[in-house]
């Protein structure tokens, strides 16, 4: 179980994939990625980063992306129990347990939601969908990918480092945690959201530890971090001073 997030100018598949085999020590029995960009193109397989690799298109272009090498806790092992989980035009990674899924769901599946997984982590995409369009066959969005995340988090029981796109936003991407690690990397114009440090060493040393109940969004003009409230908040960047 890890998860990883590149918001950058370059290319954000060979980076996800290279990170996720710096991940895959964690948890290693499926594997996927979403890549952004006007659309949401997801890519996920049971196996490993390798077998991922396999059905990568090279085609596929987006300079933001989101990736998953997935341990599973809730749902078998499978192609479609892996990450990214996808609900309209948003796509989520989830590290952790989402303790009041089944509650969650119940609700979800009345107000229509069709899932197509047997994870916790599914509920996070539906969730907040209807956050953001109200409902799951609205298509206005009724407000940010932001807000619905916030709005999602204070919903979670458990624990979870997550990382997620909507393609309505294409230059974003947000983060967040509870009980489950996550760190953000500071590049070049360009930014990194892992499950361990190791995910992304090779690209920057300059790192920010997120905190408990913290959102971070990535965009390629900046990072910015905010608490649960949505309230802006200042964070130290560290210098990592080991090699990988
Ligand atoms: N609970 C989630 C699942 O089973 C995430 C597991 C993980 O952290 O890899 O899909």
């Amino acid at each position: 179980c890890g998860i990883i997030g590149y918001v950058g100018t370059r290319d954000a598949a060979p980076i996800l994939v290279e990170s996720l085999k710096k991940l895959e020590y964690r948890g290693y029995d499926s594997a996927g990625i979403t890549l952004l960009n006007e659309n949401i193109t997801t890519y996920k397989t049971i196996g490993r980063i390798k077998d991922l690799e396999k059905i990568l298109k090279d085609n596929i272009k987006g300079n933001i992306g989101i990736g998953h090498t997935r341990w599973a806790t809730h749902g078998v092992p499978s192609t479609v129990n892996s990450h990214p989980h996808n609900s309209g035009d948003i796509s989520v990674v989830h590290n952790g347990i989402i303790e009041n899924y089944l509650n969650i769901k119940e609700q979800l599946q009345k107000e229509g939601y069709k899932f197509l997984s047997e994870t916790d982590t599914e509920v996070i995409a539906h969730l907040m969908h209807s956050k953001l369009y109200g409902s799951a066959k609205n298509t206005e969005k009724t407000c940010d990918l932001f807000t619905a995340l916030q709005q999602t988090l204070k919903e979670l029981e458990g624990s979870y480092a997550i990382t997620t796109v909507c393609s309505s936003e294409p230059d974003t991407m947000l983060a967040a945690r509870k009980d489950s690690p996550l760190i953000i990397g500071i590049g070049d114009g360009e930014y990194y959201a892992a499950s361990d440090v190791t995910a992304f060493l090779s690209h920057t040393k300059k790192v920010v530890f997120v905190d408990d109940l913290n959102l971070v969004k990535m965009q390629p003009i900046g990072v910015e971090f905010y608490d649960i409230d949505g309230k802006l908040i200042e964070k130290e960047t560290t210098t990592i001073e080991w090699d990988i």
